[in-house]
């Protein structure tokens, strides 16, 4: 199947690793080619020689921090006028309700909404004027089923996705296409990260805990970053043109509702 975006060029935020750096490469494997950020130099080098050993395409990486102002003009200076943009950052961290200040609620907000929503705003004109732009926001399945200890992601994301569903529909005349992908679980270094914490909290070992969520999941198993971008890849294709403001739910059924 041809996707019609060969040649086109993507900004891929936070790719050096997990559900970015799938996305990335889905897009490369399409001959896109990409502009890939992270913080950290040498994991975001290694995934850019990846990128362009497997598929051929430009890679040009940026180190940035994505939520921070300076972070975002750096990306933007090296690709001013991407014809997709994939808004992606680390996720907030777990914990009780609690334990999350003002100073950690105005975070995750600057993190998981402002960040996004300030990349769109930067990009999006051009977008309309060429009459071609793909946008697709990673976001959470926690935006459609909350998870208690997620309360930072179930809260901060629901701003951002309130406001793609508006702005969304206003360009979509121009075939500028936004919508978002909730991820279930992905084995990434994050979701790792947390189920150790949890695993931790619950008394039980890793292996143990693991297990236990990946029997629960009705697929069976996490998904891999590898899947996850193809449905990305798919988002940002000429042919999804009449997909407009929807809220993708990638987590092997896990979010137990009919619709
Ligand atoms: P991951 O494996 O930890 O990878 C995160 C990537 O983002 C790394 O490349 C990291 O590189 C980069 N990054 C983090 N903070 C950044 C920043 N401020 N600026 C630029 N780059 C940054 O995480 P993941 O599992 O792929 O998760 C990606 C997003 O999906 C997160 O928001 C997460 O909450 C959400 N999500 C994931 C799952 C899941 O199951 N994995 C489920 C639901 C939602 P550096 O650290 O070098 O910057």
């Amino acid at each position: 199947m041809d996707y019609g975006i060969g040649g086109r060029t993507a900004i891929v935020c936070a790719a050096s690793q997990g559900l970015g750096k799938g996305c990335a490469m889905a897009l490369a494997n399409e001959g896109v080619n990409v502009v890939i950020n992270a913080r950290g130099a040498e994991a975001l080098s290694a995934t850019a020689d990846e990128i362009r050993r497997k598929t051929g395409v430009n890679v040009v990486t940026v180190e940035a921090d994505i939520t921070s102002r300076e972070g975002r003009d750096k990306l933007l200076a090296a690709c001013p006028s991407p014809d997709i943009l994939v808004n992606n950052a680390g996720g907030p961290p777990i914990g009780d309700f609690r334990d999350w200040d003002e100073a950690a609620w105005q975070k995750a907000v600057n993190d998981n909404m402002v960040t996004p929503i300030m990349l769109i705003r930067s990009v999006v004109d051009g977008m309309i004027a060429r009459k071609f732009g793909r946008i697709v926001n990673i976001t959470s399945r926690s935006v459609k089923a909350p998870l208690a200890h997620l309360g930072l992601s179930n809260g901060a994301r629901a701003g951002l996705t309130g406001f793609v569903a508006g702005l969304a529909r206003q360009v979509a005349h121009h075939n500028v296409v936004i919508n978002n992908l909730l991820p279930g679980p992905f084995l990434t270094n994050r979701q790792a990260d947390g189920i150790r914490k949890l695993a931790a909290k619950a008394g039980q070992d890793y292996e143990t805990f693991l297990a236990a969520r990946v029997a629960e999941n009705p697929a069976g198993r996490f998904g891999t970053p590898e899947e996850f971008g193809k449905a990305c890849a798919f988002l940002c294709s000429m042919d999804a043109g009449f997909i407009i403001g929807q809220n993708l739910v990638i987590d092997g059924g896990s979010v137990n509702v009919t619709m």
